[in-house]
């Protein structure tokens, strides 16, 4: 079967203004990127529909409509440098790489890692540092961030990466205390502490197609 991938990408770029993405930089960044190169060969039909696909390990490559409003909140600029924990498949590491100046991001599957780095390589991006480890405990020699990005849900605000934060930093971290339900929250360092705003509810329960 010949897969269109163009139109494909515009049915995506349908479903994220959908999803409430109105950032022009985050919406043409995503558009441009080949989501169909993160996903094992039987999965890649479903690339550009907007829902959770399985990578393995019990992990998921994200819904995009969630990557988007998470990178939406996390409003980068080109010269951050940002900070995500759970590579994962690379995808949001891809899409943070393009709107900003350097990303460090942390996976605790060695496996997940090789293959995101590969698909780096291909992409040819050179603005990323990935390590293996767990990302709870961020990544000192590189601190402060401007930015923090989690991708895995937490039962609180992991108070490492929070000291990670430079002063006017922003952390977009999905919280919830059940399997399937957490919240995006959005919490900004300040002068004397922290601030949280609620972005919005998501369920990170992945699709698996029938036929798999
Ligand atoms: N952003 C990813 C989604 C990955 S799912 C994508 O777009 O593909 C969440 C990822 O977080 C998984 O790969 C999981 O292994 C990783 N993870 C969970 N806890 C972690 C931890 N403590 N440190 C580093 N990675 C972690």
């Amino acid at each position: 079967m010949v897969v269109n991938f163009d139109s494909r990408r515009v049915q995506l770029v349908l479903a994220l203004r959908k999803a409430g993405i109105t950032d022009s930089k985050v919406m043409a960044v995503m558009e441009s990127i080949p989501r169909n190169i993160f996903l094992a060969p039987i999965l890649v039909k479903h690339a550009y529909e907007d829902v959770a696909l399985p990578i393995g390990f019990e992990q998921t490559l994200s819904q995009p409509g969630v990557v988007g409003i998470m990178t939406q909140a996390l409003d980068v600029t080109d010269r951050m440098k940002v900070l995500e924990v759970g590579t994962g498949s690379g995808y949001q590491t891809v899409v943070l790489s393009r709107l900003v100046r350097r990303v460090y991001t942390i996976e605790r599957h060695r496996e997940l890692l090789e293959k995101a780095e590969k698909r780096f390589k291909e992409l040819k991006i050179s603005n990323i540092t990935a390590k293996y480890g767990d990302g709870t405990f961020g990544w000192k020699a590189q601190e402060p961030f401007d930015r923090i990005m989690v991708t895995a849900a937490s039962l609180d605000i992991p108070p490492i990466l929070a000291d990670q934060l430079s002063i006017g930093g922003i952390m977009v971290v999905p919280i919830g205390q059940t399997s399937d339900l957490q919240s995006i929250l959005k919490v900004k360092r300040t002068e004397d502490g922290f601030e949280t705003e609620e972005i919005r509810e998501v369920s990170f329960v992945p699709l698996i197609p029938a036929e798999v």
